[in-house]
């Protein structure tokens, strides 16, 4: 891609209310747009990050086995007020219509995906199932901040397990668990494994998975070395203690929570009265789980945790780029080799981003610390004089002069 083409380029001034790092580098970067608070555009750069991180969570779903689909956000009253939360979720967008019927938008889904696999599931055979999406959800927050991070649409993973017994679910939940934790670390991701507050004083489980990150807004106890976790309010292990799973030392830390498992047990199949045949040949309550991962969230949390005071440090595995091509000066030598370096990673299909404007050296340095793609080439008369370019690393502060020949093998 050649920056001078890009839709969205950086600017000097965040969103005036930029009141976090993720709001103020997405938005000086190029990646999102904020329409009004909490609401953002993901722009071209942006959005080749999002749809990373989502096929990093779409690939790891169906390696669960589950399946993808696609659910609406427009919601009937009648399913809300089944499950008596069309009152009692204060953050449910409601509309009328001019027919006067009423409708949800969407913040979650098991009041469509409960009737939706009822309508198709009848036999225990069937189970268990499991079915997924990734799509945008919306949450009428009094207050929108931190960037992409508390927003009123946003996007999210959400799936949903139908189960004929507590064993068959657990073991789905256990395997839904670790495939969390593959996703986060796939993503570059340090996350603890904390159980949730509900799940202490319920029969029923859940876990919450928490970005550790100093901008993080949870206080968490949690383990040096391995997953293990708890909040500091609920937390039944001390500062400085051994790890009760792997006996690492366990240290105060502050996390972003960027998902989310529960054991639903029968509260939506009550709802609905989604019952299946089992192999008596009576019928049975179906159980269900639910698992989310709030995808643009995940974004956000991912640049609090990589940025130094120039800009975003991308992960390699969800940058929106993998090379940041930058050629200097007017010269027609260096503008030739650029060109010809440009079109040789795209032959490799490397991606690459490539900074052919005319514009100062300090601009297109400045620039590329900002949008933060993990390597960074540049071509100019004094690297040329060398036969060489310079490579550098966005995470680390020294350049090095590397061959035109042996730059390919470099990457
Ligand atoms: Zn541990």
């Amino acid at each position: 891609m050649r920056y001078s083409q890009m839709f969205g380029k950086t600017t000097k001034s965040a969103q005036a209310d930029a009141d976090s790092a993720n709001a103020k580098f997405l938005t000086q970067g190029g990646f999102v747009d904020q329409e009004m608070a909490g609401v953002y555009t993901w722009l071209p750069l942006g959005l080749h990050v999002l749809r990373k991180v989502e096929q990093i969570v779409r690939e790891e779903m169906n390696a669960l086995g589950a399946l993808e689909i696609f659910m609406p956000s427009l919601q009937p009253k009648e399913y809300w007020e089944k499950t008596k939360r069309w009152e009692g979720v204060d953050i449910l967008f409601k509309l009328k219509s001019q027919t006067d019927k009423d409708y949800a938008l969407g913040c979650t889904h098991e009041e469509v995906v409960t009737p939706l696999v009822q309508k198709f599931i009848q036999s225990y055979k069937e189970l268990p199932l499991a079915v997924y999406q990734i799509n945008t959800k919306f949450r009428d927050e009094l207050r929108a901040k931190s960037g992409v991070l508390r927003g009123r649409e946003f996007r999210m993973k959400d799936m949903y397990s139908f189960h004929t017994s507590q064993e068959d679910l657990e073991k789905f939940y256990h395997r839904a668990l670790q495939a969390y934790v593959k996703v986060f670390s796939r993503c570059g991701m340090n996350v603890k494994v904390v159980q949730a507050s509900g799940g202490i004083f319920t029969s029923n489980i859940s876990h919450e998975f928490q970005a550790i990150t100093p901008a993080g807004e949870d206080n968490l106890i949690a383990c040096e070395v391995c997953s293990f976790g708890q909040n500091v309010e609920i937390a039944t292990v001390k500062e400085g203690e051994a790890c009760p799973e792997c006996s690492g030392k366990l240290i105060k830390t502050k996390g972003i929570e960027v998902g989310n498992i529960f054991d639903l047990g029968t509260k939506y199949t009550d709802a609905f009265e989604f019952d299946v045949n089992n192999a008596e040949g009576k019928v049975q309550r179906v159980l269900m789980g639910c698992y989310g991962i709030g995808t643009s969230r995940l974004v956000g949390a991912i640049v609090e945790t990589f940025h130094d005071d120039k800009g975003i440090i991308w992960p390699e595995s969800v940058a929106p780029y993998k090379v940041h091509l930058v050629s200097l000066g007017n010269d027609e030598a260096v503008k030739q080799e650029a060109e010809k370096l440009y079109n040789e990673l795209l032959s490799k299909g490397i991606e690459v981003l490539f900074d052919d404007r005319d514009a100062s050296a300090g601009a297109k340095l400045a620039d590329a610390d900002l949008i933060g793609v993990p390597w960074r080439v540049v071509v100019s008369k004094k690297t040329l004089a060398e036969g060489s370019v310079e490579l550098k690393e966005r995470n680390k502060s020294e350049a090095e002069m590397v061959k035109l020949s042996e730059i390919l093998n470099k990457i």
